[in-house]
């Protein structure tokens, strides 16, 4: 791409409204324009970066068996009405009516369109597991549109939505979709964290984001300074609210505790265990309690009813002394269930008599548990109360102490259970012939909003420093005084037409521009490598290589150019 033909589009002077480093840079470096509030125009080079990002995010999604499909941004309201959400979203769903005065909306999200797709288009357990995704426009009215592109009104969002017979296929999928996020984050090279989230307005259990550490991010984040364990602070509100707003009846179970009577009991009460039952406690005898507490975690589909907050346990102490111990039992009961889910806290009766030391059954072969006892050890999906958390605070995994830092969530998956497909009526033959609705879960990744966190992560004072990754091009040209000297024009043309051939993406300044210009504006754009092209070094044959990011220069001869950007 030579500049001359391009729209280059950067600007001198910071804007006024742009609040982070990242707005300003993008403005600045001709990335994007303002069109209104919360909606932008992407000019060429950012729109480059944007392509790049999302095309890494594709990659790893149909790695991860993830298929592609688009789905329409207009969404009729009837779908939203069935799901419940036409009520529950609130004003940050767009609504529109179209000529015949029937109510649209502009999708926010799709969990609504694609699970009516697949009620329609899959029937059979056979075609099951399966996980649709797409790289789409969405449109949610912020009610304070902020950062430019990094919360805008319009943006673009990589949503997956996986669909399962059950909930141990939903969890292996969900495994899969947490190590593909992993793995873009890390092949755009950014600073991450997945941290244990409230699963909101979206609903269902089990839920994690990922987030880009930066102090401009909106997010508090509480993170152990000695162990994986981190999670949104959010929590604690979702925390807060819940409690409000679930009853207050307990309810014991006693005695060999199984599905049977446990609805017997909620019966016999009159109670709805969703809806009135805030804690659970189980008084199990050591035959029973691992079962009945492995099919809970499972997420056993004839289980799911059961929603109780707290899951309290005074059992045998040998079998649930801990944490620790029930993960370890669950382990024993149920062989290959991998890591514990826990779907809610489990508060164990520390007046129970204590067992230490000893050793129970393994959540993967061979890998026994030693050692239990009364430590704390919090299960990867537990959620802990986070309420009023300073720094310093002990962490809930009962490792190290917690820090508190700021971060930009740039992706959020789910498992969402039944919400939809229940609600929907989304389901399909199983192998015994019975209907049933299907588990889901859903992945979203804010494609627009990586770019924004990556300036966040890399820049200098000079401009942006794009991981080679994402950037807008791998190299620019940039040939001083080129107009005025014909030795350099043609080692410039050359050199570009070589370094396309080899299939690099190369900007090629052959501006009418002062070198101090083109330096400015390609170091604010921040392509990660320069040939500079002078008399001096053409002299010997010589370009001046210069990386953006160490600031390193190197005299090459052109061939070696070649060798040293593949
Ligand atoms: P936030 O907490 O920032 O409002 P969210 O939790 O509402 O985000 P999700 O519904 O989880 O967002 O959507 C998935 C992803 O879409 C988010 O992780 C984020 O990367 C991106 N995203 C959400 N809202 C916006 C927005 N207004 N502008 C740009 N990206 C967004
Ligand atoms: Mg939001
Ligand atoms: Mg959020
Ligand atoms: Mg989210």
């Amino acid at each position: 791409m030579r500049t001359s033909q391009y729209l280059l589009a950067t600007q001198k002077e910071t804007p006024a409204e742009a609040e982070v480093i990242s707005h300003q840079l993008m403005l600045r470096a001709g990335m994007v324009r303002k069109l209104a509030s919360g909606l932008y125009n992407w000019l060429p080079t950012g729109l480059r970066v944007v392509n790049k990002v999302a095309a890494i995010v594709r990659d790893e999604m149909n790695k991860a068996g993830a298929i592609e499909v688009s789905m329409p941004v207009v969404q009729p309201a009837d779908l939203w009405v069935e799901s419940g959400r036409w009520e529950d979203y609130g004003p940050e769903l767009l609504r529109v009516k179209d000529r015949h005065q029937r109510d649209f909306v502009l999708g926010p999200t799709h969990e609504e369109v694609i699970t009516n797709l697949v009620k329609n288009e899959v029937s059979s357990y056979k075609q099951l597991p399966l996980n649709l995704y797409q790289i789409q426009t969405k449109f949610r009215d912020e009610v304070r549109p902020r950062f430019g592109i990094m919360r805008s009104r319009e943006f673009i969002m990589k949503d997956a939505y996986s669909f399962h017979i059950d909930a141990q296929s939903l969890d292996d999928t969900y495994q899969i979709m947490h190590q593909a996020y992993c793995n873009i984050f890390e092949r755009i090279g950014l600073a991450y964290r997945p941290v244990i989230a409230d699963s909101g307005s979206i609903g269902g259990a089990v839920s994690h984001e990922f987030h880009v550490l930066a102090d401009s991010g909106e997010d508090d984040i509480a993170h152990s300074d000695n162990s994986d364990y981190a999670a949104n602070v959010e929590l604690a509100e979702a925390l807060a609210v819940g409690e409000e707003q679930t009853p207050s009846e307990t309810l014991e179970v006693i005695d060999t505790p199984n599905l049977k009577t446990i609805n017997a009991l909620v019966e016999a009460r009159g109670l709805d265990i969703k809806k009135s039952v805030k804690t659970l406690i189980v008084k199990a005898d050591e035959h029973s309690e691992h079962e009945f507490i492995a099919l809970i975690l499972r997420g056993d589909h004839s289980l799911n009813e059961i929603k109780a907050e707290k899951l309290a346990l005074v059992a045998s102490p040998l079998q649930m002394a801990d944490e620790t111990a029930v993960k370890a039992t669950l382990g024993c009961g149920f062989g290959s269930l991998g890591p514990v889910k826990l779907d809610m806290p489990i508060i164990v009766d520390r007046s129970a008599e204590r067992v230490v030391d000893f050793v129970c059954g393994a959540n993967t072969d061979e890998q026994h548990y030693t050692g239990a006892n009364w430590q704390r050890d919090v299960g990867e999906y537990e959620v802990a109360d986070l309420r009023n958390v300073v720094a310093g605070d002990p962490s809930p995994d009962g490792k190290g102490s917690l820090s508190i830092s700021k971060g930009i969530e740039v992706g959020h998956i789910f498992q969402l259970g039944d919400k939809y497909s229940k609600a929907m009526n989304c389901g399909v033959l199983t192998e015994s012939g019975k209907h049933d609705v299907l588990q889901m879960g859903c992945y979203g990744i804010g494609v627009t909003r990586i770019v924004a966190a990556a300036i966040e992560q890399n820049n200098d004072k000079f401009g942006i420093i794009w991981p080679e990754s994402i950037a807008p091009f791998s190299v620019v040209i940039i040939p001083m005084n080129m107009h005025k000297s014909h030795r350099i024009m043609e080692a410039a043309e050359n050199l570009y037409k070589q370094l396309q051939d080899a299939g690099i993406e190369v900007l090629f300044d052959d501006r009418k521009e002062r070198p101090g210009v083109m330096f400015n504006d390609m170091e604010l754009i921040g392509i990660p490598n320069s040939i500079v092209i002078g008399e001096r070094n053409l002299d010997n044959q010589q370009v001046e290589f210069k990386n953006r990011k160490s600031g390193e220069k190197t005299l090459l001869t052109i061939s070696e150019v070649l060798n040293h950007i593949q």
